[in-house]
């Protein structure tokens, strides 16, 4: 018997037991040293252990932590109004997890279609999109092989091509109530879709009479450079979710919803932990961040730094990186073939944390605060990872 057998297992992990984290540093229990580009899987949107937030949770850890999801507490009251505020959108409901945060914009839809929609029911979302992993959201994520995995899979989800609008407009029938979509696709390999499909989706979903559902739990909260992804095309969702970042790595989602879309009623939704104060008060703290005068900025800055070293790097032929995309600082490089696997352990044996997204693709999320001598060290160590097979 190992020291792992009594995990169940769901995903090989390295042998080194991470002990502590600070900024853009994670260090095993050995003592050794990793610049992290991944940060809880683009959660730690503000680094490792902040002050603001540890002094946070030691505050509200010390003043109350949950009163009970039918009583009302000041920190879920004060996050909610400023996610209204920021976003121009009307109501909010706090999960512990951006599944959940899906899930009840999945009934939202269809607590919508019901009322407003003669009972219509099916929701379009995209092949390759990652929505979550209960039994609702896998069956609206369009990952490969994953509708065989724990069949009977909920019926109700339709899926097309992502970045395709016509293939969207094809898919819908009296039937569909809501289009679901990532701005940018982020566990499918940072997937950025054309110009205009966000403008273009607002207005199918217009002409039908059908809800626009963004999944911001990747995009949102700062990680591309703006509060929420779709600012940047001026397309404000009738329901969107955030969670990752949001929490800075407490577990906190959100789910909002804007006019008609705001249709629950008592007894539709509910959750022993929603909205308790200790992670929304964190959320609330992230979000003053965030919101600081030049903190976007600096997100800004960070890309250009970013994809400057990266395409510096894309030129040298023994690197094998075919392309560089994504948005602010959720980025991937597309490797000349199946290696990011083998990228990843090389970079791991470097002292660097990046992810493999997919066979080709390491994909990039570091904090929104890495400094500029950060990524210089990012830029370095990964130079002479790229290449390997
Ligand atoms: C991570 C992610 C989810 C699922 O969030 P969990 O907190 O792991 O449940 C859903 N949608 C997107 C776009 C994500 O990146």
């Amino acid at each position: 018997m190992n020291a792992f057998s009594s995990l169940m297992e769901i995903t090989p992990r390295p042998s080194q037991v991470m002990a502590r984290g600070a900024g853009s540093y994670l260090w095993d229990e050995s003592g050794r040293r990793y610049l992290d580009f991944i940060q809880g899987w683009a959660v730690n949107s503000l680094g490792h252990c902040p002050a603001e937030i540890t002094r946070v949770l030691a505050a509200q850890g010390s003043t109350l932590i949950t009163p009970s999801p039918a009583l009302h507490n000041r920190p879920q009251l004060e996050l909610a109004a400023e996610l209204v505020r920021l976003s121009g959108m009307q109501q909010v409901h706090f999960s512990n997890s951006g599944a959940e945060a899906n899930e009840v914009a999945i009934k939202l839809a269809r607590k919508w279609g019901r009322l407003h929609r003669q009972g219509a029911y099916r929701i379009v979302t995209t092949h390759n999109a990652f929505h979550g992993r209960t039994l609702a959201t896998m069956a609206a994520s369009g990952k490969p092989g994953w509708e065989a995995l724990f069949p009977p899979s909920p019926d109700g989800f339709s899926k097309v091509p992502f970045g395709d609008v016509e293939a969207m407009a094809a898919a819908v029938d009296e039937r569909t109530v809501a289009l679901m979509v990532e701005p940018i696709q982020g566990e499918a390999g940072v997937v950025v879709p054309p110009a205009g499909y966000l403008q273009q989706l607002r207005r199918l979903a217009d002409d039908h009479g059908l809800l626009l559902i963004f999944d911001e739990i990747q995009t949102g909260v700062g990680r591309t450079g703006s509060i929420f992804h779709w600012q940047q095309s001026a397309v404000q969702p009738d329901v969107m979710t955030l969670g990752k970042g949001l929490g800075a790595g407490l577990p906190l989602s959100a789910t909002l919803a804007n006019g008609r879309a705001c249709c629950f009623e008592f007894g539709d939704q509910g959750g022993t932990y929603n909205g308790n104060p200790l992670t929304t008060a964190v959320g609330r703290a992230v979000l003053k961040v965030v919101c600081q005068p030049d903190f976007l900025h600096a997100v800004q800055q960070r890309e250009q730094q970013l994809v400057a070293g990266l395409r510096a790097l894309q030129a040298q032929p023994d690197t094998g990186i075919k392309q560089i995309r994504g948005s602010g600082l959720l980025y991937a490089a597309v490797l000349d073939g199946n290696r990011a696997e083998q990228v990843v352990r090389t970079a791991f044996a470097e002292g660097l944390l990046v992810n493999a997204a997919r066979p080709d693709v390491v994909r990039l999320m570091p904090s929104l605060r890495v400094s500029a001598a950060e990524i210089e060290q990012f830029l370095e160590i990964f130079a002479g990872c790229a290449g390997a097979r």
